[in-house]
């Protein structure tokens, strides 16, 4: 007999914390309700210590401490010793992968406890003996939102505040002053899984503990179509007319042999785009908005200012190219919370400003990035991170050749396509990428993911499609069987993969693919609808 499937319930003392709970609970998409009164077959997550002290009974509890008091408090209650430090924690995802966060932990110490999930020298989740109480050593709520929301902004520095208040425009400064504090930066760290997903390390926390506190079968959903692992996406900001005269069409050959589309993101302002130019990339694939003049000065300018600019260069995309433009890349991958409330405003269904993490911001000139390699939904809008950093950062700061360049690409996509995450791929026609001479390595990056069965390449538009339609699935268990359900009418709805987590161990999750009989004639029924 298999064991019933687990949902949860979620409480938290600060509504603040409810909300990332919530966040957390949506990415893997597993099934929680905030009622505390539901039904059996249930671990209760609560970020801080629960309010309704019905301890010793029947489901089991995961208390993530929400402050210093918390620890304090639970270290009293259970007779334990707490010990503050800074570690890098490390988490395997799946076989081969793992995930990776720097941060604080305040481990709980005492031969009461029953250690359930460690790290290295750390223990991350420890069960009181006797009890059904799991206590988590480290605030991952706490932690979840600061990376996130301090990963969304990217402080202009005083320098480029001096530069982009100087009366030519940003592009106009001398490529070599321009470079020059860019390439200070030239032996920076390599990206790596720490840098640009210490929130998959987050995450991955969340569901093991879930997993390991409840010793029972959890049900998800899975990212993306059933089938695939993960996604690729090409991309393309066109900076200047030769780069759309000249560059575009080399990149765009190696595209139609490989049978890609891109999505080419233009500023509607800064060089003109003709209507044939535009209806023809319309056709062989997506244009999104790079701004309208692309001088560096969005970050700095008001919020009217910044959704003024960008209804602006959809409306006029749009009627040059008759075509819809539905997602918007600002320029110097700028990006904050208000340039996203702009972006919203101005009737955009995504953006995609935010590098997932890149050696060197212009705008603030330090590291920036979200640290999230899969999309998510912020204040109403779907942001798609550029999750591999842009060819101009390889290129041009960290000083690589083209070929090296494509290592680098590769070599971080194959983490991202072990975590099943989005290989968001940014190149220049103005760069390298676009000349000639570099096509076969540009054609070596793309048929990497061509020719991977586990990979769907997307176009943003259809990514951000699908990402919402996943956010609006919920999983459903009725008389112990789970299926997945949507109020939306969108026939995709049948391909979202229901799996279900059996445990976490050494090669992170166990999972079992639904193989019910019933899903097995949806897949048919669906075949046959294609
Ligand atoms: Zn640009």
């Amino acid at each position: 007999m298999t064991a019933p499937l687990i949902s949860i319930t979620l409480s938290a003392g600060v509504p603040e914390n409810l909300s990332i709970l919530i966040q957390l609970a949506e990415f893997w998409k597993i099934p929680y309700s905030q009622d505390t009164n539901d039904q059996a077959n249930r671990v209760k997550v609560s970020s801080g210590i629960p309010i309704d002290e019905k301890t010793g009974g029947d489901e089991p509890v995961l208390i993530i401490p929400s402050s210093s008091e918390d620890f304090r408090e639970l270290a009293n209650k259970y007779h334990l010793r707490t010990a503050e430090k800074r570690a890098t924690i490390r988490l395997p995802i799946a076989p081969g992968a793992s995930t990776a966060v720097r941060t604080t932990v305040t481990e709980f110490q005492g031969s009461t406890l029953e250690p359930l999930l460690t790290a290295g020298a750390v223990t991350l989740v420890s069960r009181v003996q006797g009890t059904k109480e799991n206590l988590v050593s480290l605030d991952m709520v706490t932690e979840y939102r600061r990376f996130l929301y301090e990963g969304l902004e990217d402080e202009p520095s005083r320098i480029f505040r001096l530069i982009s208040s100087m009366p030519i425009s940003y592009h106009l400064v001398p490529r070599p002053l321009r470079n020059w504090s860019l390439r200070r930066t030239r032996h920076a760290a390599k990206p790596d899984e720490e840098s640009i997903g210490p929130l998959e390390c987050l995450r991955t926390l969340f569901l093991a503990s879930i997993v390991l506190a409840s010793e029972g079968p959890v049900p998800r959903i899975g990212f993306w179509e059933r089938g695939k692992e993960y996604v690729a996406s090409v991309t393309h900001d066109t900076e200047s007319r030769k780069g759309l005269e000249e560059g575009a069409p080399n990149l765009l050959e190696v595209e139609t042999k490989l049978g890609i589309r891109s999505t080419w993101n233009l500023p509607s302002d800064r060089y003109a785009v003709s209507t044939p130019v535009l209806r023809d990339l319309a056709k062989v694939g997506d244009i999104g908005a790079h701004d309208t003049r692309h001088d560096g000065r969005l970050i700095l300018v008001s919020l009217e200012a910044k959704t003024q600019r960008a209804t602006q260069s959809k409306r006029k995309l749009e009627l040059t190219g008759n075509t819809t433009v539905l997602g918007f890349r600002s320029p110097l991958l700028q990006h904050s919370r208000e340039l996203l409330t702009a972006v919203e405003k101005a009737g955009y269904e995504f953006d995609s400003s935010v590098p997932s993490w890149e050696p060197l911001s212009p705008t603030s000139q330090k590291p920036h990035g979200m640290g999230t390699v899969f999309p998510l939904q912020i204040d109403g809008i779907i942001e798609i991170p550029v999750t591999l950093p842009q060819d101009h950062q390889f290129l041009r700061i960290m000083g690589l050749s083209p070929r090296e360049t494509v290592n680098e690409l590769l070599h971080l996509s194959a983490w991202i396509r072990m975590i099943g995450g989005a290989c968001i791929i940014l190149v220049h026609p103005d760069y390298e990428f676009g000349q000639p001479e570099y096509q076969t390595e540009y054609a070596r990056l793309l048929e990497e993911f061509r020719k991977d069965p586990q990979c769907k390449i997307m176009t943003m538009k259809e990514i951000a499609r699908w990402w919402k339609m996943r956010n609006a699935a919920y999983i459903d268990i009725s008389n112990g069987v789970a299926s997945i359900r949507s109020g939306q009418n969108d026939p995709a709805v049948g391909t979202l993969d229901l799996q279900i987590v059996t445990g976490y161990g050494s090669s992170g999750f166990e999972i079992q693919r639904d193989d019910s009989e019933a899903t097995e004639m949806e897949r048919q029924a669906l075949r046959g609808a294609i």
